[in-house]
């Protein structure tokens, strides 16, 4: 596929001004992944684009595809707006996170679809939701380290199995999962690791340590919850330590700073 006409679905990751009358998108397509495209005189009054070109816009479109340097976008429809999450400020940050995390993600063709499924409910659920909406952002950080093959485990401690909370201790980023303070005593340290003592093992709160043991199942709770700052921050840091181990580059998720 060097140059052709493609039509596919979409979601707008992110709109740029690139001149007096044209914009930059970068899409999230279910069938190419990232496309980023010029359109057009979109910034003209009497523009074909005006109102469709919001972020997070789920569309249908027509792109002119060149594999080297800017598509050139030609048609498009919309499917399904989430401009109303917008209006919530807690949302928006979320939304802007998810999108963070996404342009920071490159996808096999073979992995795209599944990808485009979960940003979709992701957007979906988030509807739904009247607090602690940065849970979504957790759950949906999980699948996605089980979709690229670098699950956390959190349901119990990685190497026992027990779930008390009593004895849990933190997260092992050498086992890629919770660790109780039994198990923790027999991680076999080197002296790489000691040097990177930080990412051996976060200790954290034992309300981040119940949050995360059940997130997987945090749906009936969520709007009941009542979470500190400190418990958020840590479960934040764990999940950017885990992909920023895994990537081998540092993963960020600075949108959350406004908020959180
Ligand atoms: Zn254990």
């Amino acid at each position: 596929m060097s140059k052709q006409i493609i039509c596919c679905n979409a979601f707008i990751l992110r709109v740029i001004n690139h001149s007096e009358t044209s914009q930059i998108i970068h899409f999230f397509t279910d069938r190419f992944g990232h496309i980023s495209a010029i359109a057009k005189g979109s910034r003209r009054p009497k523009s074909k684009f005006l109102g469709y070109l919001e972020q997070l816009n789920e569309v249908e479109i027509v792109v002119y595809y060149k594999e080297q340097g800017l598509s050139i976008l030609t048609e498009i429809s919309l499917i399904t707006s989430h401009l109303a999450l917008f209006k919530t400020f807690s949302k928006s940050v979320i939304i802007n996170a998810a999108v963070e995390v996404y342009l920071q993600l490159l996808f096999s063709d073979e992995e795209v679809k599944k990808f485009y499924l979960l940003l979709k409910n992701f957007l979906e659920y988030l509807h739904k939701v009247e607090k602690n909406e940065i849970l979504i952002l957790w759950r949906f950080l999980l699948r996605i380290t089980y979709y690229l093959g670098f699950p956390l485990h959190i349901s119990s401690c990685v190497m026992c199995g027990t779930r008390d909370i009593s004895i849990l201790s933190g997260v092992s980023f050498l086992n890629n999962g919770i660790i109780c303070q039994n198990c923790e005593k027999n991680i076999k340290v080197n002296h790489y690791n000691e040097i990177y003592s930080e990412k051996v093992t976060y200790h954290c709160s034992k309300e981040a340590l119940a949050i995360l043991s059940t997130l997987k199942n945090i749906s009936e709770k969520i709007n009941n919850l009542n979470m500190s700052k400190q418990t958020i921050r840590e479960i934040t840091a764990i999940f950017k330590i885990h992909f920023s181990n895994h990537l081998h580059k540092d993963f960020h998720l600075n949108s959350l700073k406004l908020f959180y």
